[in-house]
């Protein structure tokens, strides 16, 4: 049997798409390189994963092949949610039920990790599917070179509509989009100004509500007649996890379960750990903690702060607390305003959804909600992100898309943030340019993992010196193990097994039991960076 879904896409599609029956002869044998046509190869047999998807698929949704439309994309991104704040991933500490829907009814994925654990960078990766010493953004201090090649400028190209809402953070416009609306820089939570295509404006009210509410009239203003790709891109729950008038109070009655790891003492690791500077006890600020008052706030909104605040703050001051008790003090007034926070992403993922539900294009709709990438909510003493230790490495990762994934799936495979341009466009039926590092996901998605899927990952993180002082590392992650090399002004191996160790808090690096893990990691990690053309630290 021979199905070629792009064929597919391409008859709904004609005229408005480089994804023609021709356009893909061509592709073919107009002489690519052979990366290039392997990888044209890749895709194809990505795509026929669709062969194998779950039984209740294509039946039923009364698409027959030749007329199905390529599905549109909608890609929720919000700054610095840990996975472990997340309840389909088993939280301890908060409830999500929004977005577990998304897992619920589509595939969750237990290992999906960033390549470079810090804001811009990560989104830079994810627009050109391109490691950071490739895309110009290896920390957050750098602009991002809009003239590069990026997925929503290709399915642009291919005749989708794109937008992108919300958070930007990569300094240059927003390019590659037919309609944008971003907060400048890092943005606030009340009162946001937007710049929507170059225009300055002020909302009133809180931000993520306003992203919301954005999305949602640009999805009602659409004419309907191309399939679209919008980035729903979420400021929350970034520092300094200001929550929204309806979450204040939310967790007062209650408190939140401390990590095994809040009292580290970094004894077991080296240098770069304990020289960092973001721990809840010494680097969390008055202002962070919301002891300071609040500016710019409507009358109304500053009564409620105040409501909320203002009795709270008292009994802490009368408390006098020293110690060990002020640490889980600042350790519950962070965590809870973090998670009030996404409280709301997730109340808001709900209006997108059903909204979603009431237009009827839900089985039309490939939706994922991701982060950035992962956060410390304690463990280790941290806030933060920048290591590559598992709880800033790892970024939560569901996906729905009813036609091809079957609903409560788990995946174990190692994929991540470099992948997802790649997909978006297997998906869109556009072929992806050798010269992205990634590779679509959709055929994991639809069931089946390909063989040669990676069994190793490679990240590399910069931003040093800098604020938080986390040394340069790169390193390399596989099932079991985890190698990092810490470099610049220092030159430290740390390994870690994970099966023995998942908190990483022992060093096992000089230990000679693990001599020729070392040294096939070692290896790993050569052919990595030589694979990914990084020859940088
Ligand atoms: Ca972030």
């Amino acid at each position: 049997m021979v199905y070629w879904p792009h064929l597919r896409y391409a008859s709904a599609d004609a005229g408005s798409s480089s994804t023609s029956r021709s356009d893909w002869k061509g592709a073919i044998v107009k002489g690519q390189s052979r990366r290039e046509f392997l990888k044209t190869l890749g895709v194809l047999a990505g795509s026929a994963g669709t062969l194998s998807i779950w039984p209740g698929c294509a039946a039923g949704d009364g698409t027959a092949r030749g007329t199905a439309r390529r599905p549109n994309i909608i890609f929720i991104m919000t700054d610095d949610h840990a996975s472990h704040a997340m309840s389909c991933y088993g939280s301890r500490i908060n409830q999500t039920p929004n977005l577990d829907r998304i897992a619920k009814e589509g595939m969750r994925f237990d290992n999906a990790f960033c390549t470079n654990s810090i804001c811009a960078p990560c989104r830079a990766v994810i627009l050109t599917g391109k490691y950071s010493h490739l895309n110009g953004v290896t920390d957050n201090r750098q602009e991002f070179d809009g003239a590069q090649q990026t997925f929503p400028k290709l399915l642009q190209q291919a005749g989708y509509e794109t937008a992108m809402v919300g958070k930007w953070h990569l300094k240059t416009d927003p390019m590659g989009f037919d309609y944008w609306n971003i907060l400048p820089g890092q943005g606030v939570y009340y009162n946001p100004e937007m710049i929507e295509m170059g225009q300055r404006k002020k909302y009133t009210g809180y931000v993520t509500d306003i992203i919301t509410d954005r999305c949602l009239d640009w999805l009602k203003a659409r004419s309907g007649q191309k399939p679209f790709c919008l980035m729903f891109h979420h400021k929350a729950p970034h520092r300094r996890w200001e929550p929204g008038p309806d979450h204040l109070t939310m967790y007062d009655d209650r408190t939140i379960p401390e990590p095994d790891t809040l009292f580290d003492d970094y004894s077991g690791r080296g240098r770069a750990a304990k020289e960092s500077d973001m721990s809840i006890e010494k680097t969390l600020t008055a202002h962070d903690l919301k002891l300071t008052p609040m500016k710019n706030l409507t009358d109304e909104q500053k009564a409620r702060w105040d409501a909320a605040y203002g009795p709270k703050n008292e009994a802490f001051e009368k408390a006098n607390l020293q110690g060990r008790d002020l640490v889980r003090w600042k350790y519950q007034r962070y965590i809870k305003d973090y998670l009030r926070c996404i409280a709301s992403v997730d109340d808001n993922v709900g209006r997108l959804l059903d909204y979603l539900d009431r237009s009827g294009v839900t089985n039309d709709t490939v939706v994922i909600y991701t982060s950035d990438q992962g956060f410390y909510l304690g463990d280790h003493g941290w806030f933060d992100k920048r290591f590559m230790y598992e709880e800033s490495l790892r970024m939560p990762l569901v996906v729905r898309y009813p036609r091809e994934i079957r609903p409560g799936s788990v995946n174990k495979d190692i994929v991540l943030n470099l992948d997802f341009a790649e997909t978006f466009l297997d998906y869109a039926g556009v072929p992806a340019p050798a010269d992205m590092q990634g590779r679509s996901l959709r055929p994991i998605l639809a069931g089946r993992t390909p063989e040669d899927w990676r069994r190793s990952m490679y990240c590399h993180y910069y931003e040093y010196p800098a604020e938080h002082s986390v040394k340069r590392h790169y390193g390399v992650r596989t099932r079991r193990y985890k190698l990092i090399h810490f470099y610049h002004d220092i030159d430290e191996w740390e390994l870690y097994d994970l099966e023995k160790d998942p908190q990483e808090m022992r060093n096992v690096h000089g230990d000679p039991a693990y001599a020729s893990t070392v040294v096939e990691l070692k290896t790993e990690l050569s052919r990595l960076r030589a694979a990914y053309q990084d020859t940088t630290g």
